[in-house]
């Protein structure tokens, strides 16, 4: 690099982590819905938190700052306000009492749906523009927020506005893209006037839709709003990220905006600007830190992507290329440095925000130094495990197909009555369970106290299984945290912070774990409490574990081993793990992958490679049960019928899905399909605090048999039972039998 290049660079972030470095608005959302904080001390408690975040990225040196996109609850939901698309239900509210109505619902009302952002594991509001919404300009609140930004940050503030197609093509949108975007264009103009006259000279239109499966049909549409948007006053960044534009790359880059944000971290936006090139005179801004993994980056691919850059020739002129975040930080925790437990050459190599804001200063002078030699000591601390390497670099065609068909094995399975009960696997984790953990990682108790008590859980939630009537049983789960972390903390390869929060929706945080190493299983992991469980009764228990592929999308994997190796090493873990759960006599064994789906590429031209090693990573982890082991699996949180064929392909003998919510959808879906094992439909919602009413299951019930014959059919709530209260169970699981009970005696 030359000096004068040198000069001109400029570094930008696109977001920042937004719950607080302790949590503190976590915290403080949950006071002020408990009643115990006010309004202005939730906001005092907010600002802080934002000023943190602003003053950081100052001290970082950052020459262009996102602000504005900073949020009490989401994002997208403060645009929906801000443009005041509320749907008529929320009419009579005001202020924050909507905005959380809106977030969370209110006794009678509704929330807005929550689903998942793009391919990350944060989840928006899904705004709702029906034929009645008119929007209004409510800017306010946002731009009180850009004056605090440029009173603390001057030029260096970037206001982030969440731009239209992206708004429109995340609604649930009832009337057509263009009378939407007509609608919003005078408010958007009338924003960034506003920006302008607050003198904002740039302004990040953030844009990711562009990246979708589809972009190309609004191709007219978008450069009629963005050819409105041109001369309203601010200097436009268009920002995209989680993939390239694909096809809409052409028009894209030609949009008339100042500066454009492209990832260099997913998809390949990489071949797209060498082969296409890039406008003269517009700025690009280069992706090329991965806000969504925890990693240090790789100085070798970042500099091979910098070199190729500055060979466009459009992209020598001083000023042209910026260095950019890949996306906003709010995926990542706070700071890699606070997590002093870990050992230091793991450490070296983690970035989370902090040091990411660091890796992009050093980029932009040139030093990659430090991260060179981290990634050397990481290395060595960290070699592959040749073992597990050669396992899977052994495996053949075998490994991934039952011995016998579903045909021939399902005559040698548990036999159980028509309609089969079961529930997906947990019960109630109540105080008393989560006491007993804490006192048994305070040491306050020994391992064998903490074990007797779950043990005696088990023994009552099995007591309830086998009085109500249930005919295949589980265990309750009471020794799991959470579905991954159990697994991940018996597992090699996996690390775990003791901050590294994340916000999932609202103040909802996790601390994904995450993969460092190869992945192997130096002890049985769930044996000994499914034997206990079984020990209990004379029905089946059955051995519960969490699949490779969720696993996997609920970590931060390593970025430089492909994710079908690490499904892989996971899917052997878990065959080894079901040959132990067979010797100890389980008849059946339940593989959850619940977020089977949602690691689905943006691009639907990519589904099919994901879906191929996903699908063989649980084969690999399954279909070395013998014949006579029944193969579970569950799936909830989305829509299945785009990939029935994937679900078909796990080749699972039996499997529950959420359906209680969708109108029997998916189970319609399925049934039209002509899916040719057993299904267990969700008779009811576990996320409601309601209890069905025995008539309410039975229809249920009866909905199934309009679709699969009987003995296709499970009976089972929708998802696992830990968020419930056994007041709500017990009353839950009775109606269940009651139902099955009077269908049962129909059928004969
Ligand atoms: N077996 C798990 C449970 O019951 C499944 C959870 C899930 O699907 N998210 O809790
Ligand atoms: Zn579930």
């Amino acid at each position: 690099m030359d000096r004068a290049t040198l000069d001109m660079v400029r570094t930008q972030t696109l977001g920042y982590p937004r719950i607080g470095r302790d949590r503190e608005l976590k915290r403080a959302l949950e006071s002020y819905w408990a009643g115990k904080l006010d309004s202005a001390g939730l906001m005092a408690a907010f600002h802080s938190v934002v000023e943190d975040g602003w003053m950081t990225q100052r001290e970082a040196g950052i020459d262009r700052i996102a602000v504005g996109g900073e949020s009490l609850y989401d994002h997208v939901l403060d645009w929906a306000v801000r443009f005041g698309l509320i749907p008529a239900r929320f009419g009579a509210l005001q202020g924050l009492d909507r905005l959380f109505a809106m977030a969370r619902g209110v006794p009678g009302i509704a929330a807005l749906e929550m689903t998942k952002w793009f391919d990350t594991n944060y989840h928006y509001l899904v705004p709702e523009i029906g034929a009645g919404v008119v929007p209004e300009a409510d800017f306010a609140g946002f731009l009180e927020l850009v004056e605090r930004a440029r009173a603390t940050l001057g030029e260096r503030a970037v206001p982030v506005v969440l731009g239209p197609y992206t708004l429109l093509r995340l609604a649930h949108l009832s009337i057509p893209l263009g009378v939407a975007l007509g609608k919003l264009l005078p408010l958007y103009r009338e924003l960034l006037a506003s920006l302008a006259s607050l003198g904002v000279t740039e302004v990040q239109m953030h844009e990711p839709a562009f990246v979708l499966s589809g972009a190309d049909e609004a191709r007219d549409e978008v450069e009629r709003i963005y050819a409105g948007l041109a001369d309203a006053g601010a200097s436009l960044n268009l920002v995209t990220y989680y993939d390239d534009l694909g096809d809409a790359y052409p028009w894209v880059v030609q949009l008339p905006v100042d500066a454009i944000t492209l990832d260099f971290t997913r998809g390949n936006s990489l071949a797209l600007v060498e082969a296409q090139g890039w406008p003269t005179g517009k700025v690009l801004a280069a992706g090329v830190i991965d806000g969504r993994s925890v990693w240090r980056l790789r100085p070798n691919e970042v500099e091979d992507t910098l070199r190729r850059l500055r060979a466009v020739p459009s992209l020598q002129t001083p000023g042209a290329l910026r260095l950019s975040i890949s996306s906003s930080l709010q995926f990542v925790p706070h700071s890699a440095s606070r997590e002093t437990a870990l050992p230091d050459p793991l450490r070296g190599v983690l970035a989370f925000a902090d040091e990411k804001l660091g890796e992009l200063t050093a980029l932009a002078t040139g030093d990659l130094s430090g991260a060179r030699a981290a990634w050397a000591a990481f290395e060595r601390f960290a070699p592959a495990d040749e073992a597990v390497r050669a396992r899977v670099a052994g495996l053949t065609a075998g490994d991934f197909r039952r011995a016998l068909s579903y045909v021939e094995r399902r005559p040698k399975q548990v036999a159980l009555p028509l309609l089969p009960m079961t529930t997906i696997g947990s019960f109630p984790q109540t105080r008393e369970v989560r006491q007993l953990r804490s006192r048994y990682t305070k040491g306050e108790i020994t391992l064998a106290e903490y074990e007797a008590g779950i043990d005696a859980l088990t023994a009552y939630a099995i007591g309830v299984q086998d009085g109500l009537g249930l005919d295949m049983l589980v265990h309750g789960e009471f020794e799991r945290t959470d579905m991954v972390e159990f697994f991940a903390q018996k597992l090699t390869g996996f690390a775990f912070t003791q901050h590294g929060w994340v916000q999932s929706f609202g103040s909802r945080c996790v601390r994904p774990p995450i993969i460092y190493a190869d992945i192997s299983r130096p002890a049985p992991m769930t044996v000994r409490e499914f034997a206990v469980g079984q020990s209990f009764t004379s029905k089946p228990v059955k051995g519960m574990l969490t699949g490779p592929v969720t696993i996997i999308n609920w970590s931060y994997p390593r970025a430089d081993i492909p994710r079908q190796e690490i499904a892989y090493q996971l899917g052997l873990a878990l065959r080894d793990e079901i040959a132990d759960l067979e010797a100890a006599g389980a008849k059946a064994v339940q593989v959850d992958e619940p977020a089977l789906r949602e690691g689905l590429p943006l691009k639907r031209d990519r589904w099919g490679i994901y879906l191929a090693w996903a699908t063989d990573a649980f084969r690999l982890a399954t279909c070395k049960a013998l014949p006579e082991t029944q193969v579970h699996t569950h799936m909830c949180y989305s829509e299945f019928g785009e990939i029935l064929e994937a679900i078909d392909r796990l080749d699972a003998d039996v499997i529950s899905i959420e359906n209680a919510r969708s109108d029997d959808a998916t189970l319609r879906d399925l049934a039209i399909y002509g899916y040719p094992r057993e299904v267990g439909p969700g008779v009811y919602d576990i996320h409601s605090p309601v209890v069905p009413a025995a008539a309410f299951v039975e229809a249920k019930v009866r909905s199934f048999l309009a679709h699969l014959a009987p003995e296709r059919i499970w009976v089972n709530p929708d998802c696992g039972l830990k968020t419930r209260t056994w007041a709500e169970v017990l009353p839950s699981l009775r109606a269940m039998v009651e139902a099955v009970a009077k269908v049962r005696a129909e059928l004969g």
